[in-house]
Formats: C-alpha cells, structure tokens, sequence
C-alpha cells in the first residue's frame, strides 16, 4: 500500500492473497468479513462471520469445522469443465470421468455429496483399504460407477471386491504387485468369474515435491514392466486380454510441477499404445491423483505451492495423451483421474477464537525517568535518546547500542533474582528495552539481510507478538506440524480496517511447537508471523484457516482408515521359560470402530448392502444361496482388523470363507 492509500477492502484480499489459493469461492465483503462463494457469485455469498455467530447463539463449541458442501460441488463442476474444454481443443475421443479417492476425507457426509454431485458425470470412487472398501461397496447405487481398489490386498480384500462384480458392480482391483495378482486369479477361478483388473505400473519419472516416493523406481507401488509383460503373457496364453481393463499411475499427491506430470503420461501412453496393438482389452488410462492445490498462494514450484492451474492439467494430460495415440495410430482411451486434495480441499473452513494477545510492552515516547528510579532505568532512557538524536548511524553502532541494551537488562534481571531491583523498575527496563530494539530494528530494515549481524537479524522475530488461539496444532493442522505445509489464515471480520500488528499463532497444548510457524503473504516468500488487528476490549476475535477439506480435517491417525494399532506390553521375568510375560494386550481398531467414527454405521452399510442383492436376485442376476453367502462374507469384515492380515497357508480356493481363529 502506497502512503497515500486509504486501507479497503481490496487490499485484505491482497495481503492474505484470496485470488491466488481461494480459487473464487472466498472473497473479503463490504462489511470486512470473510465470505463464501460457492458460485463464484459474490452477491450469492454467504458471511462466514454470521454463520459462525449463529452457531455460536446456538451454543456450539470452538474450535468449529465449518463444511460448506455446495463448494465440494463446484469443485466438481470445476475439474469436468476443465477435462471437457481440454478435450474439445483438442478433439479427444475418449470420455473423462473422475474416481474420488476417500482417503483423502472419508467422512459419509463427503462422500455422499461427492458421489451425489458427480451423478450427472458418472463420477466414482477409489479405495485404498480393506474398511474403506467396505464402506464404499454399498454406496455404489447403479453398476456403472466406478470403484476402482489400489493398495495392498489380503484375502478377505479380494474375496470382497470379487463378491462385488458377482453382484453386477464394476469394481476394478488394481494389481500392485505380482503376488496379488496370482492371489486374485485362483480366487476369481473358484468363484469362476472372469474377473477383469487394473494395474498399476511403477514408472521411471519420479514425482516432485514432499511425495516423490509415490512413484518412480524407488516406489513402494506398483508392478514393474517385466512383471507387467508376465502379466500379459499368462492373458495371453489362456485367451484372457479382455480382462486387462485399466492402466494406472500415481505420481505422489500434490505435483508441484506440471511437467514432471506431462513425463509421466508420456511414459504410460507408451505403454497403453503398445499392449494395445498387442490385443489387449485395457479402456481406461487412469492417471492417479496428485493434481495440486496453492496452499502458498503462490505459482512456484515451492512443496505447498504449484506451477499450473486447473485447466492446465487438464489440458497436459489430454493433448500429451492425444499425441502419443495418434502418433501410433491407436484409438483415444477413455481417461480417469484420481483427484482427491483438489475436490475437497476448499470445502471446510476451520475456525479458531483467539484467547489472548502477548506482546512486547514498549515505553512510551514521553517517558521520563524520576528521581528515585534505578540508575538501570536512567542509563537506557539515555540510550533511547541517543539513538532519537543520532538519525544516520552506521551498523556497528547500532549493533552497539544493541549490545548496551541487552546487557543493562540482562543486569537487571540478575538484581532482581537477587532481591535488589523492584517489580516496578523491573517493569520500566523492560518496557524501555524493547522500545529500543523497536528504534534499532527499525533502523536495520534499511539494511538486506545477509549483511546483518545475526543478533540484529533476529531482532525482528523478538519483536512479534504471540496471539493464543484455542485448537491444538496436532489435532487440526498435522501436515503443518509434520511436514511444514503452510494454509491460508485469515482473520475473519474487521477485514475493513488495517491489520497493524504482526503475531505468531500459538496453540492451547503445552507443546513448543505448537504454534504456526510459518504464513503465506505478499511476493514469493515466507512470512513468520500473520498480520493481525489490535484486539477491542471484550471482543472475540477470530482466525479462519482455510483449504482444510483434503486430509486435515479427518487426519488425526486414522490415515486411510488404518487406526490404532494393537499393542502388547512386555514384563521381562528370569521364573517364565521365555524371560518374559505379557502383561496386557490392547487390540487394534476393528474396521466397524473405525467406520464409526467416520459415520458408516454397519446396520446401515448391511441394510444397503442387502438391498443390492435382494434387487439382483429378483432380476434373476444372482441366486438366492449366492445372494446370502456375499452377504454373509461381507457382514464378517465388520470384525476384521483393518490392518493386512497375510495368509496363514497361502490362498486356498473355496468360495466360502472360513474364518481363522489368527483372525479373530
Ligand atoms: C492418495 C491417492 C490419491 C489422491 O491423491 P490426491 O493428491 O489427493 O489427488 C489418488 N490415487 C492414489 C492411488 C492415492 O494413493
């Protein structure tokens, strides 16, 4: 802002940078509150401040998540208009659809308004996990949505997804290693299903950015390309091509740049062309997640920041597809991605109350010592007007007047745990301390950083209040605390007026970290504090923290619905003939606890579930017997642990499962 300019509106939104990650669904309104707008149109906006007052008349507690679920839909909106222009400028053939990947926020009411607001498109979903699948199975209302299982599969996974295509569903198990193929395989032959599957191919391009190891030769995912050709040589000998319907990549979520995108799809449509003209069956390029959000506001390729928009990616993926198909003279596959963090990330808002306001007291200017001050309080009341008088001083002088300063107060605190300075002169030192290193660092900033004295250097962050916000930085904002991701905070009203002070977001947990350590703001770097309002007396003063939706709001550790881990405690004993005993074994999550946290409640998934079969065997599509034995089988994952369970005895071919006492 120039010194002339009257603080607006306009300009908020320029200092917490609204354009660049809110993708048009927030703004900054006339009356300096936050706003949404799920339709991008402004005058259809709904204030975030009334929402949370009418919230809070209500009696409900803060920290508050608030969902808005028509911006979920407009995500959605957003991703097809994107894949459709692409595909027009480019004339594509092939249909685009998107599978929802619900790890990335499973919670029922999401994923309902997900699949709701993606019917028109045939949207699907993805799974990742035995209790995911068992939640998503049931949802899948018409047999052509999608639902597409990637991670590793035990026995009790694939029994499931091949109960799903015995009831019509198209469930597609994507192959991620050899060994679950042959498992797959006798399973789907002792049920005698043809039991079509994806595959996923570990490619050489590597991702970028904080999830590069999703792909690349250093993976955990995906079968290699001499696996792969096993693959089709065993389809091959029996007949089967038809079976090998989907190719699949992931290059680690949140790509940070486009081209490293663009490498990979170049790298599986080669892949897609060649098993083509070999005569396999495969319609669907799947290209995985990974499509990114600008959580740094800006379009640097920084880890929480991306170098491309929506339509970009949209088109990357589409004309790179396009060209390496017509350059060999193979049909357009129909494409499929996996964009998770872009659909939902926008969608919840996370809003805290500041509790408190600490910051460093300063003198003020008219200060003057009197008589029976400390000889402390008149030396430093001296130096402040020294450096008042001295406006052009070099930097070894002020790193000087620094060091004078510092060491007048670091002697009067030694007075003082010594019973020989008085609170009230304790209290004036201080006060005038931080009023000088105010002059000081105000003077530096004339200076570029690299050629201060670390002292003075760090003089600044001394200076930054700390504002006590009522959430806890683990709970709320993992990512930041784990991997130093950093979200869009903004306060919420009062936007009208200059934001003055600067402070450090601090958390109610007894943790040192538990603060925000870093924010977003104007060019292309890291701020360590938020601009803030000085707060009124008596009033709430709040914090939103936005782009919430994709892993934060569900993460705690319940991470693709995996939860706790059984625990053992060991008690070492020279009497057992082990040298030990086990004192006490706490079992790991089940998946209907699980489920329930994230509101899937079993009755209702059975009685969803029943109502697929009871409607497939009036249509003559399944048996009685059969209708209740997958009923059964899926009723007994309820019980499972969520977690892998190995076979004991390698997979043994029956229909029926029964159930291993190690499983219970
Ligand atoms: C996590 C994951 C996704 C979702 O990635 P986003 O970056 O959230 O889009 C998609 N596919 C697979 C296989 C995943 O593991």
């Amino acid at each position: 802002m120039g010194p002339e300019e009257v603080w607006s509106t306009a300009h908020a939104e320029e200092l917490y940078l609204l354009s660049a990650w809110s993708d048009g669904f927030f703004s900054v309104n006339a009356q300096g509150h936050v706003q949404v707008d799920p339709t991008k149109d402004r005058s259809a906006g709904i204030d975030i401040a009334s929402v949370v007052n009418h919230l809070e008349r209500k009696g409900i507690s803060f920290p508050l998540l608030i969902r808005f679920q028509d911006v979920l839909k407009g995500r959605i909106e957003q991703l097809y208009e994107a894949f459709r222009l692409a595909k027009e400028d480019v004339g594509f053939d092939g249909s685009y659809t998107a599978v929802y990947p619900i790890k990335v926020n499973q919670l029922h009411e999401v994923v309902e308004e997900i699949l709701d607001a993606g019917r028109p498109h045939g949207l699907g979903l993805e799974c990742g996990s035995k209790a995911e699948l068992i939640a998503a199975l049931p949802l899948l209302e018409d047999d052509d949505t999608l639902l597409i299982c990637n991670g590793y599969k035990d026995r009790s996974m694939l029994d499931l997804i091949l109960s799903g295509q015995q009831m019509g569903k198209s469930v597609l198990p994507v192959i991620e290693k050899l060994d679950e193929f042959e498992a797959y395989d006798l399973q789907a032959q002792a049920m005698r299903l043809s039991a079509p599957f994806g595959v996923r191919l570990r490619l050489t391009t590597a991702g970028a950015g904080k999830w590069a190891d999703s792909g690349g030769d250093l993976s955990k995912f995906g079968i290699s390309v001499p696996e792969l050709l096993r693959v089709v040589e065993l389809l091959e000998e029996r007949g089967e091509q038809d079976r090998f319907r989907l190719l699949h990549f992931h290059l680690g979520s949140q790509i940070s740049d486009i081209r490293t995108l663009k490498k990979a799809v170049r790298e599986i449509t080669q892949v897609y062309v060649q098993l083509k003209r070999r005569g396999l069956g495969i319609r669907f390029l799947d290209v995985g997640g990974g499509l990114g959000i600008n959580y740094g506001g800006t379009y640097a390729s920084h880890d929480d920041a991306i170098n491309y928009s929506l339509g970009e990616y949209a088109n990357a993926i589409v004309a790179t597809v396009k060209e390496v198909c017509d350059s060999e003279g193979v049909g357009h596959p129909d494409l499929i991605s996996e964009s998770g963090r872009a659909l939902t990330a926008h969608h919840s808002v996370l809003i805290i109350n500041s509790v408190g306001l600490y910051s460093k007291e300063e003198a003020p200017e008219d200060f003057l010592p009197v008589e029976n001050n400390h000889r402390l309080v008149f030396d430093l009341h001296a130096l402040r007007e020294w450096l008042r008088e001295e406006p052009h001083m070099g930097l070894s002088q002020l790193l000087e007047a620094y060091h004078d300063a510092a060491g007048k107060r670091a002697e009067a605190d030694s007075l003082f745990s010594l019973g020989y300075l008085p609170l009230e002169e304790k209290a004036a030192i201080e006060r005038l301390y931080w009023a000088i290193c105010r002059q000081i660092n105000d003077r530096v900033q004339a200076w570029d950083s690299d050629a201060l004295p670390p002292e003075l250097d760090r003089l600044d962050s001394h200076l930054i209040d700390q504002c006590l916000c009522d959430f806890s930085v683990f709970q709320s904002l993992l990512d930041h605390w784990a991997i130093g991701q950093r979200f869009p905070i903004i306060p919420i009203q009062r936007l009208d007026e200059e934001p003055t002070r600067r402070a450090v977001l601090v958390d109610l947990t007894c943790d040192s970290d538990g603060k925000v350590s870093s924010y977003i703001g104007p060019g292309h770097k890291e701020y360590e504090f938020l601009r803030m309002h000085d707060p009124h007396p008596g009033e709430t003063y709040r914090f939103g923290i936005f782009l919430m939706g994709a892993y934060q709001d569900i993460m705690g550790d319940t991470h693709n619905l995996f939860g706790r881990v059984t625990e053992a405690h060991i008690y070492a004993d020279d009497e057992e003939p082990e040298g030990f005993y086990v004192e006490k074994i706490i079992r790991g999550t089940k998946v209907k606890d699980m489920l329930e946290l994230v509101q899937y409640f079993p009755n209702d998934l059975y009685n969803r579930m029943s109502r697929h079969i009871r409607s497939k065997i009036q249509a003559g599509q399944l048996k009685s017997s059969e209708g209740y034995e997958l009923l059964e089988r899926y009723a007994e994952t309820f019980n499972d642990s969520t977690y892998y369970v190995a076979p004991s005895t390698g997979p043994t071919i029956s229909g029926t499962r029964k159930r291993k006492k190690s499983d219970e």
